[in-house]
């Protein structure tokens, strides 16, 4: 019997990942988690950052995600994600643009402004997520 899982990663608007995988680790709220096949289920919301998983042939896969949670089932791992990319579908050049907006619109605030910092930091931890990951060092 085979000791992998399925991996199923799903946006609202497209399935990134659907595929056999012999471990996930995942970006979970409460600290990065790992699964292999048998685990006891249980379900999560996650952090923006990078799911990474060993593929049927051993090989190391990376996907962004942001905005998700993740359900742990015995032999099956799902993501709900807001948004996810493959590491080689990611485009560092508009990551780096949405970088410089979010930093721009940090720095211009003035007293009373009414822009939503939250909202502008969680955009700027995806740009800075997605640089990291396609650069190497997340
Ligand atoms: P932007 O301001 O550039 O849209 P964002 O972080 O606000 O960035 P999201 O809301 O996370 O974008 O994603 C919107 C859609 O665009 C999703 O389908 C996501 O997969 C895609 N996307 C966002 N940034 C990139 C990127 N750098 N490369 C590839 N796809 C991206």
């Amino acid at each position: 019997m085979s000791d992998n899982l399925t991996l199923e990663i799903v946006t609202p608007e497209k399935a990134v990942v659907n595929e056999q995988a012999q471990i996930v680790m995942a970006p979970g709220s409460v600290g990065e988690f790992g699964i292999l096949k048998g685990h006891t289920p249980f379900l999560t919301t996650l952090n923006t950052g990078t799911v990474q998983y060993k593929d049927e042939s051993g090989t190391d896969q990376f996907v962004f995600v942001s905005g998700g949670f993740a359900e742990a089932l015995p032999d099956k791992v799902t993501i709900l994600a807001e948004a996810a990319e493959k590491k080689s579908d990611i485009d560092v050049r508009r990551s780096q643009d949405a970088l410089e907006r979010a930093e721009k619109r940090i720095s211009e605030k003035k007293e009373g402004d009414d822009i939503d910092l939250e909202r502008v930091h969680a955009a700027l931890a995806r740009a800075v997520h997605r640089i990291k990951l396609v650069q190497g060092s997340d």
